[in-house]
Order: C-alpha cells, then sequence, then structure tokens
C-alpha cells in the first residue's frame, strides 16, 4: 500500500483517538464524575480539543492530502481507501477556515452560557439568559462568516449537523409538513384517548429490570454496550465495540422505556459500522438527520408498534400487575401512541413533535439574519405555538428556556430531528417491502433480521458516503416527506377509529 497513505491513516488514526478520549472525558463527567471536578474537567476537554484540532489543521496533513491526489483518482471511489481521502479533505479544508482562536472562543461561550441557561430554565427569567443568548449568536454568525459563500447565512448553520443539506430543502420538507399536519392533530384532539394508566407509580428498580429485557432482545450485550442513568440521556460511542447509552428514570412515567429504545438505535448504528474503519473518521453516523432515523425507527416504528407491543405487553404486565392486570394490549398501544398538543418538544408525541421542530427552524433563520431581536423570542415562540399548536406558553421555562441547544451555540441543529423522522420512514418502507415477515418476527421478539438489514443497507457504509448518497443506498430515495406523511395519517385515522 501506498507509503504516504500509511502515514495518513495514521495520523488520522491518532486524531481520532483524542476525539474519541475527549467523548469519553464527557461520558465520564456525565456518567460518573464527581460535581466539583467539572471547572478541571472543563479545562481537561478544552486541551484534548485544541490538541486534536491543531493536529488535523496541521499542514502536514495538508501536503499528504494533496500528494495523495492522483493515487484517490486510480482508486476505486468506494473503496475504503478512496473515501478517506476523499472525506479527509472535505473535512480539512472546512476545519482550516475557522481560526483555532474562534474555535476556543466558542468552546468558551458554550461552557459559560450553560450553567446561565440551567439556572435561567429553573427561575423561568429570559432576561437573565439574554446576554449569553446574544454571544452564543454573534459567536456562531462570526463561525458563518468564515465560509465565503453566497448561500443564506443558515446553510452554514445546517452543514455542521447534515453536511450538504440546503435551507431551501429542509424548507420543502417543512412546508409539506405543515400543510398535512395541523388536519391530523385536529383530528387526533377530536378523539381522545384514554392514556391515565401510564402515570404509574412505577418503582424504579422494575423498570431497571423492563429496560434491561428490551435491550438484550434488541441486541444489546455486555461484551460491547455499557447502560447506565445520567441527568441527559444519550449515546455515546468510543469504538465501534465500546457503545455507551444511558437513561433516566422517573416514577410517574414509562418514559425511560421508549428513551433507552431510541438511544439503542443511536448505539446500534455505531455498533454496526464497518471494523475495517475503526480508527479513522470514517467510523461513525454520517449526519444527524441519520442518526435520528435510526433512534426513532427503534423507538417508534418498532418500540410503538402492535406487533412488537404483543412480544412486550405480557412482560410489561407481568413487571407492573397492579398497572396493568385490566389493561389489554390494544388499550396499551393506543396510549402509548397518543396524539396531543404539549409545551415541551422532548416530550412531544410522533406528529405534534415536528411542529416544536418547524418553530425553532424559522426562529433560528430570523436571529441569524437578524430579522428579528432576541429579546422578542419569547413572545414569538408564544405567537407560534398558538399558532401551531393552539396552546398557550404560561413561563418561559416551559417555552423559550425549554431546550439546552442555543446555549451551546448549536442554532441549526433542531431540523435534523424531523428530517430523521422523514428519513426512518423512506428507509422503513424499504425494509418492509423486502422484509415482509417483519411482523411475525417482532411478535416473536426477533429483531436479528432487522438489524442485518441496517448494518448491510446503511450502518455499515459509516461516513465514506455524503448523507445524501447514504440515504439514497438504505432507502433508495432522496429525501422525500411522503412515506412519513402517509404513516402519520394512517396512525391518526387507527387511533380515531379505535377510540370511536
Ligand atoms: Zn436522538
Amino acid at each position: 500500500m501506498n507509503a504516504k497513505f500509511q502515514e495518513l491513516k495514521h495520523r488520522l488514526a491518532e486524531i481520532v483517538d483524542l476525539r474519541m478520549i475527549s467523548s469519553l472525558l464527557d461520558w465520564d463527567l456525565q456518567a460518573l464524575m464527581p460535581p466539583a471536578g467539572t471547572p478541571v474537567r472543563a479545562e481537561q476537554a478544552a486541551t484534548v480539543q485544541r490538541i486534536a484540532h491543531e493536529r488535523f489543521t496541521s499542514a502536514e496533513i495538508g501536503r499528504l492530502l494533496e500528494e495523495l491526489q492522483p493515487y484517490e483518482e486510480g482508486l476505486d471511489p468506494e473503496s475504503d481507501e478512496a473515501s478517506l481521502i476523499r472525506v479527509a479533505h472535505r473535512d480539512w479544508e472546512k476545519a482550516r477556515k475557522v481560526p483555532v482562536e474562534l474555535e476556543g472562543e466558542m468552546a468558551q461561550a458554550a461552557a459559560t452560557a450553560l450553567p446561565a441557561w440551567v439556572e435561567a430554565r429553573r427561575n423561568s427569567d429570559f432576561a437573565a439568559f439574554l446576554p449569553y443568548l446574544q454571544r452564543a449568536v454573534d459567536v456562531r454568525c462570526r463561525y458563518i462568516a468564515c465560509f465565503d459563500g453566497d448561500g443564506p447565512a443558515y446553510d452554514y448553520a445546517l452543514d455542521d449537523y447534515e453536511e450538504g443539506m440546503k435551507t431551501h430543502e429542509v424548507d420543502a420538507v417543512f412546508d409539506e409538513l405543515k400543510r398535512e399536519l395541523p388536519a391530523l392533530i385536529a383530528e387526533a384532539r377530536a378523539n381522545p384517548v384514554d392514556d391515565s394508566f401510564l402515570a404509574g407509580p412505577f418503582p424504579i428498580d422494575k423498570q431497571r429490570e423492563l429496560n434491561a429485557v428490551v435491550l438484550r432482545q434488541f441486541g444489546w450485550s455486555p461484551d460491547s454496550w455499557r447502560f447506565d442513568e445520567i441527568v441527559h440521556p444519550a449515546a455515546y460511542h468510543l469504538a465501534t465495540t465500546d457503545i455507551r447509552i444511558t437513561t433516566r428514570y422517573a416514577e410517574d412515567s414509562l418514559e425511560s422505556l421508549f428513551s433507552t429504545m431510541h438511544e439503542f438505535g443511536h448505539g446500534l448504528y455505531e455498533r454496526q459500522v464497518d471494523a475495517a474503519l475503526e480508527r479513522t473518521p470514517l467510523a461513525g453516523g454520517v449526519s444527524l438527520g441519520l442518526h435520528e432515523s435510526q433512534s426513532r425507527m427503534w423507538e417508534n416504528l418498532v418500540g410503538r408498534s402492535l406487533p412488537f407491543l404483543r412480544w412486550l405487553f405480557p412482560r410489561v404486565q407481568e413487571v407492573f400487575p397492579e398497572q396493568f392486570g385490566s389493561v389489554d394490549v390494544d388499550e396499551f398501544y393506543r396510549a402509548v401512541n397518543k396524539i396531543q398538543p404539549s409545551l415541551i418538544r422532548v416530550d412531544a408525541d410522533q406528529v405534534t413533535y415536528n411542529m416544536h421542530v418547524i418553530l425553532r427552524f424559522e426562529l433560528e433563520q430570523e436571529m441569524l439574519d437578524g430579522s428579528i431581536a432576541l429579546r422578542e423570542l419569547p413572545d414569538a415562540w408564544g405567537a407560534k405555538m398558538q399558532e401551531y399548536l393552539g396552546i398557550d406558553v404560561p413561563e418561559d421555562r416551559l417555552g423559550v428556556l425549554q431546550d439546552m441547544h442555543w446555549s451551546g451555540g448549536a442554532i441549526g441543529y433542531f431540523p435534523t430531528y424531523s428530517l430523521g423522522n422523514v428519513m426512518s420512514l423512506q428507509i422503513w418502507e424499504r425494509i418492509r417491502e423486502e422484509l415482509p415477515d417483519l411482523d411475525s418476527q417482532f411478535e416473536d421478539g426477533e429483531f436479528g433480521v432487522l438489524r442485518d438489514w441496517l448494518r448491510e443497507n446503511l450502518h455499515r457504509y459509516g461516513r465514506k458516503f455524503t448523507p445524501q448518497e447514504t440515504l439514497v443506498r438504505a432507502a433508495g430515495a432522496p429525501l422525500d416527506p411522503g412515506p412519513y406523511i402517509r404513516y402519520l395519517k394512517q396512525k391518526v385515522a387507527e387511533l380515531a377509529g379505535a377510540a370511536a
């Protein structure tokens, strides 16, 4: 093999090691570290990130990439080698445009805004958060200014999370959702579903037991996964053979069960990336949208489906005989699929969730192009909640202050949640065609065939191809909200029919 390629690969492997160490520091901070370690940990994390950034954006990497150009042209573009050079080159060009001082300032702004946001949310005090938000937006705008293109500012915000996706493409998808969803929300409102038995109490040790049963059945195993409890549920990967998912529990809800399935979906994507890509920049999910398509698939398309619940519900009844002794599986199915407008995005159902995202997507564009003053955000938020979901926002804690994303400068992130929903159904329709037997497998608690399909058609590629190319490989078509809208219509009709 080409010696220069070997050198590039070696250098990139070290940079990936540093990034994984940085993830480990973050996981440890969330899961194990005593709280007083926080300030020093912030410095440690910044040091590792800076070294990784400096090494990656170095002139030597640029020189190697340059010199490997002819070698790449002689390779099969789909090979691991050609993909590594191509993707590293693209990443390098992008990373080089951002001065290291600005990188540091972004990290610093995020680190100081996070505790300010926690405090402001606790007190429902938007004014106290405003200066931090202003700085977050200013820094984000300076970051965007590093890329001298002619598209709207939001294109560059989006590109960090969904590479190559343009604002107008998101607009086209969201316009269709905005056209179709209000009627579905109204229909669901007219046919209320009883979910009173989901209020618990569900003792936490019993919930742990249930989550463990589901994870094992899905394909979690202790040789390459961990499962821990932390404040903000998430999935971490330190290697394709070291996946760490997390959850949190509340006695008055079974939400942890579904959030655990969600994080499993994220974890499985990383677990099933081709082992040959380990310690390269290609080892990982290709975009947040495709990542979310996987978490939503396990949470909603598997986890809230009737065939799966036929397998699961007897086990739920066994663990919680008092709460579910007189409930049947159809009632349970309707309850966990209930559609009802609510204030908090992370608690929202499958239909209204998208309106929460669209609201944020619209406000973020105005924040970046300056057409809204940040102090007007709470009012603008309230007006859109009224328009899209017909509900009042009683306090900012339950409105504009609910998400942590903006405090960290993550403007452009939210659309990927709904794009993930859309992609999940595109991929799902293809899976249903190719695996007609899926329902009876779920009823038997069999998920290996689905896992294998996902590995073969999506997960194994990692970051070899662009998000758009990867979606076409998995779903057979570019981004299209049609399958998702069909799915939601069918679900709403089913729930309405069942309630009548
Ligand atoms: Zn997720």
